[in-house]
C-alpha cells in the first residue's frame, strides 16, 4: 500500500512526500480511505502509530473540497494537553502547507487575547484544548456551528485528566451533522459509553 492508493490529492502527497514518509502506517491506511467518505471512525491506537496523521490528512482534504458557507471554523480537533494539541499543530502546518485553510491553536496556559484575534480573523481549523475551547465559546464568542469535522485525540487520557464532561459539553455544541473522528488507545466503558453517544455507525479500526 502507497500514498497514492488512499485518495488524497496531489497537493497533500507532495506535502507526504517532502515530510519524507514512503508508505502509510496501518493506522493511516485504514482510517484515511474511510475518514475521506465521510463516515465516522473509532481508531485504537497508541502514540507512535502514525495516528495524528490518520486523522489530520483527511480532514485537510475534505476541508480543500469543500467551502465554507461563512466565515467560521470548519473543524475542531480536541487534545488532552497543550503539548499534545501543540504536536498536532505542527502536523497540521507541515501537511497543510500547499493549502491555503487557516488555523488557531487554543490551549490554556497562554494570553487569550491574541487566540481571540486569530479566531476573529477566521480559523478553518481548530486545535484546542477542552477547557480553553468552552472559555472561548464562553467569552469569546466562538461560534461552533460552522464544525463539519470534529476529532477527538487520546479519549482514554481526556478520561484520566477529568475532561468527559467537558467532551460532551462541546458534543452537544457542534452540529449532529458532522463526521467525528475519535481516537483512543484503550476503551474503557466509559469511553464506549461516549462512543455509543456521539458516533454515528462508526467504522472501527483498531492497530
Ligand atoms: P504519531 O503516532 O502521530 O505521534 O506519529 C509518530 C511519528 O511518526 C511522528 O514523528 C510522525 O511524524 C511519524 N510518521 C507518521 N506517519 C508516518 C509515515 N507514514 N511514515 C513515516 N513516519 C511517519
Amino acid at each position: 500500500m502507497t500514498f497514492d492508493d488512499l485518495g488524497l490529492s496531489p497537493n497533500l502527497l507532495a506535502a507526504i512526500k517532502d515530510a519524507g514518509y514512503t508508505s502509510p502506517t496501518p493506522i493511516q491506511a485504514g482510517a484515511i480511505p474511510v475518514a475521506l467518505t465521510g463516515r465516522d471512525v473509532l481508531g485504537i491506537a497508541q502514540t507512535g502509530t502514525g495516528k495524528t496523521a490518520s486523522f489530520t490528512l483527511p480532514l485537510i482534504e475534505r476541508l480543500s473540497r469543500g467551502r465554507a458557507r461563512a466565515r467560521m471554523p470548519r473543524s475542531l480537533i480536541l487534545c488532552p494537553t497543550r503539548e499534545l494539541a501543540d504536536q498536532v499543530a505542527q502536523n497540521v502546518r507541515l501537511y497543510a502547507k500547499n493549502h491555503k485553510l487557516t488555523m488557531a491553536l487554543l490551549i490554556g496556559g497562554v494570553a487569550f487575547q491574541p487566540q481571540k484575534e486569530i479566531l476573529d480573523k477566521g480559523a478553518d481549523i481548530l486545535i484546542a484544548t477542552p477547557g480553553r475551547l468552552l472559555d472561548h465559546f464562553e467569552r469569546g464568542g466562538l461560534m461552533l456551528m460552522g464544525i463539519e469535522i470534529m476529532v477527538v485525540d487520546e479519549a482514554d487520557r481526556m478520561l484520566d485528566m477529568g475532561f468527559i464532561p467537558d467532551i460532551e459539553r462541546i458534543f452537544s455544541l457542534v452540529p449532529p451533522r458532522r463526521q467525528t473522528l475519535f481516537f483512543s488507545a484503550t476503551m474503557p466503558n466509559e469511553i464506549v459509553r461516549i462512543v455509543n453517544t456521539f458516533l454515528k455507525d462508526p467504522e472501527r479500526i483498531e492497530v
